[in-house]
């Protein structure tokens, strides 16, 4: 019996030790940070200066080894934009990468490819050579023209002449609209539960990873490494490290965006009407998913609004 019984349990073991040799660990999510519209409007809780500095210092803390800053050279002519491209040096210097991303920050759809594709090579002219430099190209406004294939395809077309890459994302933190809502509220004077904002921000984020997450594993069959979209904003460097504690302790780990940009997802440009959800949305949508289940649900605007009036300003919207 006593021997029955620990051959049971030998039999146990082994199976439990080929059952764990048989099915790898869960491999762990992988997300990598890129933050754009560098360097952005001033927000109201910190100057321009004062944000990079505690951006850098998040990142830092977070252990996020290497971040994208996505570059609207434009912006430098601006008033907030004094000092920027010593800010941006600054990301350079912290260990971070520089990309493109526009030089104007124009729509595709609402100007046109010509005009677009001259706007890219401004920015590009005053990116090439400089530290830190990836040739990427993301976006504005993640308008790849998919509603006019022929002007999607000449952007393609032109991006690939130059050698740049798409600067894909996968995951929408919707960072800019907490952001503004936030600005708004401070400027305006209104007292806000900052908690409640940090907690709002982290969980946004994670929902956002997550569902994007498991949109990949039904598409792909397997687990991509993701990339937020995220901006230069108080909200992240205020923020930043709890979101990334966050993700850590939901199970993620942070890659930096130069393994993101290695993952197979890179070489595949989708032939999809849904292009402005990123990546991963699109690749589903090309498998034939409708884009209204392939939007994160906590990434409406309502939504956010909504959860931030009762969360963080304690208003109960009328309804
Ligand atoms: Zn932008």
């Amino acid at each position: 019996m006593t021997r029955l019984v620990s051959l049971r349990l030998l039999a146990l073991l082994l199976l439990a030790g080929l059952f764990d040799f048989a099915s790898p660990a869960v491999a762990a999510k992988r997300i990598a940070l890129s933050f754009d519209d560098v360097p952005r409007q001033a927000g109201a809780f910190m100057t321009p200066g004062e944000r990079t500095t505690r951006l850098i210092a998040a990142l830092r803390r977070a252990r996020v080894r290497q971040a994208a800053f996505f570059v609207n050279p434009r912006r430098l002519e601006e008033p907030y934009g004094q000092g920027g491209e010593a800010r941006i040096a600054a990301y350079v210097a912290a260990g971070h990468v520089i990309a493109n991303h526009s030089f104007s920050h124009p729509s595709l759809t609402q100007i046109g490819p010509d005009a677009y594709i001259a706007d890219i090579d401004r920015a590009a002219a005053w990116l090439h050579g400089r530290r830190g430099y990836r040739p990427w190209y993301r976006y504005p406004y993640l308008d790849e023209g998919a509603r006019n294939i022929q002007w999607r395809d000449q952007v393609r077309a032109a991006l690939a002449e130059r050698h740049l890459r798409n600067g894909y994302i996968t995951v929408d933190s919707y960072d800019w609209f907490l952001d503004d809502l936030a600005n708004r509220a401070r400027r305006a004077g209104l007292t806000m539960d900052m908690d409640a904002l940090r907690d709002l921000y982290v969980e946004i984020v994670v929902q956002a990873a997550n569902f994007e997450e498991a949109t990949a594993r039904a598409t792909l069959g397997r687990s991509p490494i993701h990339v937020t979209l995220m901006h230069e904003t108080d909200l992240e460097a205020m923020f930043l490290t709890d979101a990334v504690a966050a993700l850590r302790a939901d199970g993620w780990e942070i890659a930096t965006i130069d393994e993101a940009y290695r993952d197979p997802i890179a070489a595949r440009e989708p032939n999809a009407a849904y292009l402005g959800g990123g990546r991963i949305a699109a690749l589903a949508n090309e498998a034939g998913r409708n884009p209204r289940e392939l939007i994160p649900p906590m990434n409406q605007e309502a939504t956010i609004q909504r959860l931030f009036n009762e969360r963080v300003l304690h208003i109960t919207s009328e309804q």
